[in-house]
């Protein structure tokens, strides 16, 4: 008898078994109908067998394997097998998860092909002062046409955000029309490379010199040193070779840019998207253009690092140490770990690129499991100058102490930009009451309520709470509540209150929210329409604004003492992040950070921009401590609507796992350092060791034995390798 063995997106760690009379082994990896309870379900082919342990009768045909579409490949199933082993969840689910939506459907809306559109006679003959002055993005798509004729929709992306709107004006003046054939393959070489530098020629080297085989580089490289450039050039010989290349980036306001740097560099090149920002179906397409091999280039956040890509050459993150990177629920995966095991399994290269490395990928270059390759200069400007503002003794007006308001005053004088960088968006993270103590909490969470003056709302920035900004002292009826620290709301408020001349933009997740909010802003600042910018981490990652020279970051010293052990590390990533917004232009960028703790090694590590050194400490600190990467670690997480049920399941597991033979480091439970969201209770089970394997072998073992563990009302996760704690 044929047997298929199916995964299905099912939180029950395995395959189910059903008949398939004409199953063959070019099945595996295909899609398949089955009924499951009392619907039809989609899974995926993984195993064929002979034999069932359901026994006869009770085993179930399928519907259909779908057969009439590509299957995922032996090398795509590797991947995901090793995904599912590693960080201990069901195959079937981690299978599903990482297909398009689209494809996790029984009946899968088939899609319009993706048309093309070309230049008329009239539009041939059509020049840009035809246009309005202030059409820009009109303006751009027709030079795009006049060197390519033919253009699909993703290449049209390339004039702007508002391309198919552009794309609809000029169809309307009849200079551009539908066309049925395909995109013929566009000319070569419309943004040529510069010279590399004697740096940037090395590491181009290394890693061509490695294409074919294994290698795992870090690429470190200051802001501004030209780690693009080397991930250009390698794409460059990984794409002669007839291979693909796959880019990761942390964040998707990152993906356009770096998509528009990419394809003019290889405009005949087939480049893709990758990232949850896209529509289901254009994210369909593009996972499609992948499998089929049909593109060269896909460019995504860590979803796309499962993209199945037959031809697969290279692989590059950007921006390493982001902690983007890790999935912070279902399955907890790091997209960077995964792309060294699969480039691993692939045989090919790839590259980790950071100015500031996570500690592990450094500790891996440091044991020379990790080739180093090394940028050490900017390529226009001279790194900023950074220096600490002390303020203690000083009473801020609203965060912002003198020193810093006279610099923002100075660059406004001479016409340059300036940047404040807050950690918090909302107007004040707490209103509080100053006669009783009162201060806003949430009720579902152990959490303040963020003062939105805007909304006039309180908000949970955690589980999305939501209420009304109170009259009155809701304890005593004292009705003057003060809003205490600040938000970048109110950091904007008194900026215009102190210059009122200024233009001033808040970019955060509330500003940003609309579609193309962020690409808009992000042309006004390049046209200098915008003389201070107050944004979040959001504004913190890869921009360059080049009249941007002064940077402040405010509140920086809430990361300097937190009980992560990680925040020291992330909070000198993200100070030399914002550092490298100053001066990317020809003048010179300054940074300055408020502290009450100007003398703290860690200020004096960025004031000295010295990673390395950084590094040393910090590791030293870990070894001592016994922390990551000198252990490896897994947590186990539970939530339930009462902590005592949390506790009890950890406490249960604990004992189950200390009767296993293998000997990890199994620490008691405790409650989490957000202890209730959401109106779940929160606890966590620490387990560890020095010896990867062994800890594998441990939760493959516990894990088995607490998937068959009754629960009751608490829901528990593992989290191999936590980030967060
Ligand atoms: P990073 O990614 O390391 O922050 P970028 O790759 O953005 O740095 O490079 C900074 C700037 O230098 C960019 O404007 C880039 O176009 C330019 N650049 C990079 N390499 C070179 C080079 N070899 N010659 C001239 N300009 C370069
Ligand atoms: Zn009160
Ligand atoms: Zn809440």
């Amino acid at each position: 008898m044929k047997i298929v063995r199916v995964g299905l997106d099912v939180p029950v760690d395995t395959l189910f078994d059903y008949r398939a009379d004409d199953a063959t082994g070019a099945d595996l990896g295909r899609r398949v109908l089955v009924p499951f309870g009392r619907r039809t379900a989609v899974g995926v082919v993984l195993e064929l067998a002979q034999h069932s342990e359901v026994p006869v009768a009770q085993l179930k045909p399928v519907v259909r394997i779908v057969r009439d579409e590509p299957a995922l490949d032996a090398a795509d199933l590797r991947l995901l097998g090793f995904a599912a082993a590693y960080y201990h969840h069901p195959l079937g689910a981690v299978v599903m998860n990482t297909l398009p939506q689209r494809l996790r459907r029984v009946k899968p809306t088939r899609a319009a092909p993706p048309r093309a559109f070309a230049l008329t006679a009239a539009g041939a003959h059509a020049e840009a002062d035809d246009l309005p002055v202030r059409a820009l993005v009109q303006r751009r798509l027709l030079a795009l046409f006049k060197a390519q004729e033919i253009l699909d929709p993703a290449a049209m992306r390339a004039a702007g955000a508002t391309a198919s709107r552009a794309l609809q004006q000029l169809v309307a003046r009849g200079w551009v029309e539908a066309r049925a054939a395909p995109v013929p393959p566009r000319q070569t070489g419309v943004v040529a490379a510069p010279p590399l530098t004697a740096e940037q020629g090395a590491a181009v080297q290394a890693v061509t010199a490695a294409l074919g085989n294994f290698q795992a580089f870090l690429l470190r490289g200051i802001t501004g040193s030209g780690k693009t450039e080397v991930y250009l050039h390698a794409i460059g010989a990984v794409l002669d070779a007839g291979h693909q290349a796959l880019l990761l980036v942390p964040e998707i306001a990152l993906t356009p840019q770096l998509e528009n740097v990419v394809r003019a560099r290889f405009p005949s090149a087939h480049l893709v998207s990758l990232h949850s920002g896209l529509g289901e179906s254009d994210r369909f397409e593009h996972w499609r253009a992948a499998q089929s091999g049909a593109a060269d280039i896909v460019l995504g956040t860590r979803l796309a690092a499962f993209a199945p890509l037959p031809r697969l050459g290279l692989i590059i993150v950007d921006e390493e140490q982001d902690a983007s990177f890790k999935q912070m629920d279902g399955l907890r995966y790091s997209a960077r770990d995964l792309a060294v095991v699969r480039a691993q399994q692939r045989r090919i290269p790839v590259v980790l690129g950071s100015a500031t490395p996570a500690l592990e990928t450094h500790y891996n270059a440091v044991a020379g499991r990790y080739r180093l390759l090394e940028l050490t200069q900017r390529i226009h400007a001279a790194p900023p100058s950074i220096a600490c503002i002390d303020t203690r003794g000083e009473r801020l007006a609203d965060g912002l102490s003198g020193a810093l308001l006279e610099a923002v005053g100075t660059r406004l004088a001479r016409n340059e930009q300036s940047l404040l960088f807050i950690n918090r968006r909302g107007y004040a993270p707490v209103l509080m009451c100053h006669a009783c103590g009162w201060l806003s909490g949430c009720p579902r969470c152990t959490a303040k309520l963020v003062l939105h003056l805007q909304d006039r709302q309180l908000r949970c920035h955690h589980c999305g709470h939501c209420a009304a900004i109170p009259v009155s002292c809701p304890d005593c009826g004292n009705p003057d509540l003060a809003p205490l620290g600040q938000g970048t709301q109110r950091v904007e408020a008194a900026l215009a209150a102190r210059f009122p001349q200024a233009r001033i933009v808040r970019i955060d997740r509330d500003s940003t929210r609309r579609r193309f909010a962020w690409q808009t802003v992000r042309e006004r600042i390049q046209a200098r329409e915008v003389d201070i910018l107050v944004g979040t981490q959001m504004l913190a990652k890869g921009h360059d604004f080049p009249h941007l020279n002064l940077v402040g970051v405010l509140n920086a010293d809430s990361l300097l003492y937190s009980t992560d052990f990680r925040a020291p590390e992330r909070l000198f990533a993200l100070l030399m992040q914002v550092a490298g917004r100053a001066g990317r232009g020809a003048d010179r960028g300054e940074v300055l950070i408020q502290t009450e703790f100007p003398q703290h090694p860690l200020y004096a590590a960025v004031r000295g921009q010295d990673y390395g050194a950084m590094a040393e400490t910090l590791l030293a600190e870990r070894s001592a401590a016994g922390f990551p990467p000198f252990v490896h670690q897994a947590l186990l997480r539970a939530e339930a609507p009462s902590a005592a049920s949390a506790l009890d399941f950890l406490a249960h597991a604990a004992q189950i796992g200390r009767q296993l033979p293998q000997a990890v480091t199994i620490y008691d439970p405790v409650p989490a350092a957000m202890v209730r969201r959401a109106g779940l209770e929160r606890a966590q089970l620490l387990v560890q060791s020095d010896n990867r394997a062994l800890l594998q072998q441990f939760l493959g073992a516990w894990y088995a034995r607490l998937a068959t563990t009754r629960t009751r009302r608490t829901r528990w996760s593992l989290d191999v390798d936590p980030l967060e704690f």
